[in-house]
């Protein structure tokens, strides 16, 4: 059922929120809108094209302890389980595809991640159609749009003077009936259903430019390309493609203990780090650039859907498009590949 809410109401709505979980939404800090943690809507930025960081902070953090150990005498240990419950608002159609995208790899396969799926469990997922999408976005390319919910718990389209407001799941349609009580109004569903179809519809210019049909397959043949050598002298190793990338999902185990106790916690790491691959022997198989800048695209385009059924590891939410430092992206990739191929 198709409703609409307020701007007062849904602001009401979120500071309702934010007093018995973690609220996070876009908020501007140094001309910068980053998804961050804010304590009430007056610290929520409404008119963005998207944030800088993305949901993964928040579902699959930067560094998070996993259990604490005690080895005095005998071993003992305690799971530290992510408990605390958070909603997320205004997360742009590319990052509710990449929840999808890191759900087949943390929970869809014969083990699933317990912190991640914990954290999912307990996050409610508020996405907002973009109004203005940036020039470096390209979702359409990979089958998204400006209005695509994915993963959403209650999908937002701004419509005028008020939002359109479509509960998915149990997990929205519960926000609707308890915490939103009053505060939405049911919306005529034939008016609704052409706000979300000029949402799906709207145009995307970047999207069109970047076409990645068939790459997955030119990539079987690719991998020994010289192309890899040429593009990789480039890239200075920084990872932020990585980091700031809402798929790329890297991580480190580390166990540090001091006087019989300690702490097992995990933290990001980036394939386009030296040390990624390199083994306690010394022995290191992606020993250069080549090697790490390959094996980011092509898990991307390649590994990814040959094992996933289909979906690429991209949202084309055009992150790496703006930060990286030297220009080397997978939009530029993918139009590189296609166009070496059409000319071989
Ligand atoms: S590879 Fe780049 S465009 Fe694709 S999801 Fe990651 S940061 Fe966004
Ligand atoms: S591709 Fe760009 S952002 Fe990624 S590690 Fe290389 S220089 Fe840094």
């Amino acid at each position: 059922m198709l409703m609409t809410i307020a701007p007062d109401n849904l602001k009401n709505l979120l500071d309702k929120l934010a007093r018995d979980r973690l609220l996070v939404a876009p908020s501007m800090e140094d001309g910068v809108t980053r998804l961050k943690p804010v304590h009430s809507a007056a610290e929520i930025a409404f008119d963005y094209s998207n944030t800088a960081t993305s949901i993964k902070d928040f579902l699959f953090p930067q560094s998070e302890d996993l259990l604490r150990f005690v080895t005095d005498g005998t071993l003992s240990i305690e799971e530290i389980k992510p408990e605390r419950a958070q909603v997320a608002f205004g997360l742009r159609p590319c990052d509710l595809a990449s929840v999808a995208l890191m759900d087949k790899v943390l929970l869809g396969g014969e083990f699933s991640d317990a912190h991640y799926q914990t954290r999912r469990n307990n996050t409610l997922l508020i996405g907002l159609a973009c109004e203005n999408p940036a020039d470096t976005c390209f979702c359409t390319t990979y089958g998204y749009n400006p209005g695509w919910a994915g993963a959403a718990d209650v999908m937002l389209y701004k419509d005028g003077d008020k939002y359109l407001a479509e509960a998915l799941t149990d997990k929205g349609r519960e926000l609707v009936g308890g915490p939103g009580e009053g505060l939405f109004k049911p919306a005529d569903e034939a008016a609704g259903e052409a706000v979300k179809k000029a949402y799906a519809e709207k145009d995307v210019p970047f999207g069109k430019e970047v076409d990645v049909q068939g790459i997955d397959k030119i990539l079987d043949g690719f991998f020994y390309d010289q192309y890899w050598d040429d593009i990789s002298k480039k890239c200075i190793g920084c990872g932020t493609c990585t980091y700031v990338c809402p798929t790329c999902h890297c991580f480190l185990l580390t166990d540090e203990a001091r006087g019989g106790q300690g702490l097992r916690f995990r933290c990001w790491d980036s394939c386009m780090f030296a040390n990624y691959t390199k083994m306690a022997s010394g022995a290191n198989p992606r020993p250069t650039k080549k090697e790490r800048v390959r094996q980011r695209f092509m898990h991307k385009l390649n590994y990814y859907p040959n094992r996933y059924g289909g979906s690429y590891l991209c949202t084309g939410c055009g992150r790496c498009v703006a930060m990286c430092p030297v220009g080397l992206h997978i939009a530029g990739v993918i139009k590189d590949v296609k166009g070496v191929k059409a000319h071989a």
